[in-house]
């Protein structure tokens, strides 16, 4: 499931091909991707230039010069592809339509976006540029965002009796974080899943801002050479090998010098936290 900084590494590399371009045509080819969407998507996007490319928590947001904005929630599987036109140091050539190729965007310049998503969890609407939208409605502020800060974050956390790993999954307090990241914050603040949010210190509770924000600006640097050397030979951005140091390493050795244990899994509100029982209290 991409996080932040895997759409913002979607969004990185599609600026070059589509902020500036024009739509020459949009291919629409079923009604729906998780909800229905927007009527007469292809012809309202067909002939737009695209002013500006946006993101908003786990959202892209093209800003079109009919003042609309196509909004993109890349799901579980969603995938974005770009096909003739230079990314990195590749050039790709069109590859052969897929199944699954939903929504395609033929651009004025030669080059193609096309958004594949096997199991249609994804999402595309069409909304008023600078209006509302359900799914945008009631997120918390960006984590790299001015209001989000040590003083802000610590009088979201005070008095909170669910698990601090739920306070931060929740999109209304922080926008945009996700199992990975909340675990590898969690492991670098030495703080449990398990602890209860209103517990923690003031102190601890601030420190957690500029560690959210560490964890997050690696991982959209690792995004970030991924898309200069294009390993992804496909087309494919936004997803990338990284390394995690608490994430999905269960029974693997902790990396803080000097400590013995493994990493342990425990599953919270049916979701899996990995964490060093040793390290983090
Ligand atoms: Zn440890």
């Amino acid at each position: 499931m991409p996080e932040l900084p895997e759409v913002e590494t979607v969004r990185r590399g599609l600026l070059p091909v589509l902020e500036g371009g024009l739509i020459a045509r949009a291919e629409v080819n079923r009604p729906d991707l998780r909800w229905p969407l927007p009527e007469r998507m292809a012809e309202r996007l067909t002939g737009r230039r695209v002013t500006a490319l946006r993101r908003r928590s786990k959202y892209i947001l093209a800003d079109l010069d009919s003042d609309e904005t196509l909004l993109v929630h890349l799901g579980m599987s969603g995938r974005m592809l770009i096909s003739g036109a230079q990314v990195g140091v590749h050039y790709r050539d069109h590859p052969a339509p897929q199944k699954h190729d939903h929504v395609v965007l033929h651009m004025a310049g030669g080059a193609r976006i096309t958004f594949n998503d096997a199991r249609r969890f994804g999402a595309m609407d069409l909304m008023p540029t600078g209006g509302a939208h359900p799914l945008l409605e009631g997120l918390g502020p960006e984590p790299f965002g001015n209001d989000f800060n040590g003083p802000y974050l610590a009088s979201r956390l005070k008095g909170r009796r669910t698990p601090i790993k739920s306070a931060l999954l929740d999109q209304r307090i922080v926008a945009g974080l996700g199992n990975i990241y909340v675990a590898e914050t969690l492991y670098r603040a030495r703080i449990s899943p398990l602890r209860l949010a209103g517990d923690l210190a003031e102190a601890q509770a601030q420190a957690l801002v500029p560690l959210i924000r560490e964890v997050l600006a690696e991982a959209i640097e690792a995004g970030g050479s991924s898309l200069r050397d294009f390993r992804q030979a496909n087309g494919e951005l936004g997803y990338f090998s990284k390394h995690f140091q608490v994430y999905d390493r269960e029974g693997q050795p902790c990396e803080t010098p000097g400590c013995s244990a493994v990493i342990t899994r425990t599953i919270q509100s049916g979701r899996s936290s990995f964490w060093c029982p040793a390290c983090q209290r």
